[in-house]
């Protein structure tokens, strides 16, 4: 899996320091569980997070107390090995912990509501009043052309869509926001299967999208 498109630095950083809530964190974390270049950057943010606790008590550290942690944590990261996310003979699972977990099964036995024009989604259940769902674009078909209200993150599972920002492909993660407005198409040979978290709802440009829109919860 070649990963190009991560969550910036500073989701990244919220994440390691607890700020985001239940759907976000979920996202954040399965990219994780997928992209070994995040985990090593998020346990370097934890590690910097600890140490700068440490330094904090008692009072009257010297002033290269700091870079002293940052180089004894860099020695310390290159060194831990980072484990594979699953170690489990057998297929490997598509879903990744801890989206596998939330969804209480794994690719083949997934619950699809079916969305029109050959899509479905699954709404997964998290208690922070955001929603996540996993989404399946049919190959070769597009997402109706939308805009945004609030934020959506989406991160790919399986397959790859496209839009004007670059090509999404497994383990690929896209941060839209209100500045961006576009029409994800899916690759064609293989279903889009992705996980998306909306923190309110699209806003479609064609009038049969919005009709349908408050029936479908999108
Ligand atoms: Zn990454
Ligand atoms: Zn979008």
């Amino acid at each position: 899996m070649t990963i190009v498109h991560h969550p910036s630095e500073e989701l990244l950083l919220d994440y390691a320091s607890g700020a985001l809530s239940e759907s976000w964190s979920l996202a954040v974390a399965t990219h994780l569980a997928l992209c070994p270049e995040c985990r090593r950057e998020v346990a370097c943010m934890e590690a910097v997070g600890g140490g700068l606790l440490d330094s904090l008590t008692p009072a009257g550290c010297s002033d290269g107390t700091f870079d002293a942690v940052l180089a004894r944590l860099a020695d310390d990261i290159d060194e831990a090995p980072i484990a594979a996310p699953h170690e489990m003979a057998g297929p490997a699972p598509v879903l990744p912990q801890p989206l596998r977990g939330y969804i209480g099964a794994d690719l083949d036995g997934i619950p699809w509501q079916r969305l029109g024009l050959g899509a479905y989604q699954c709404l997964v259940r998290t208690e922070d009043g955001v929603t996540a769902r996993l989404l399946r674009i049919p190959a070769g078909r597009p997402v109706p052309e939308h805009s945004h209200r609030g934020q959506e993150l989406t991160l790919v599972l399986r397959g790859a869509f496209s839009d004007q920002t670059g090509h999404y492909g497994a383990g690929d993660f896209q941060n839209a926001d209100e500045h961006l407005k576009h029409q994800p198409h899916a690759m064609p040979g293989e279903d889009c299967i992705c996980l998306a978290i909306t923190d309110a709802p699209l806003r479609f440009r064609s009038l049969a999208a919005r009709l349908v829109q408050p029936l479908l919860g999108i």
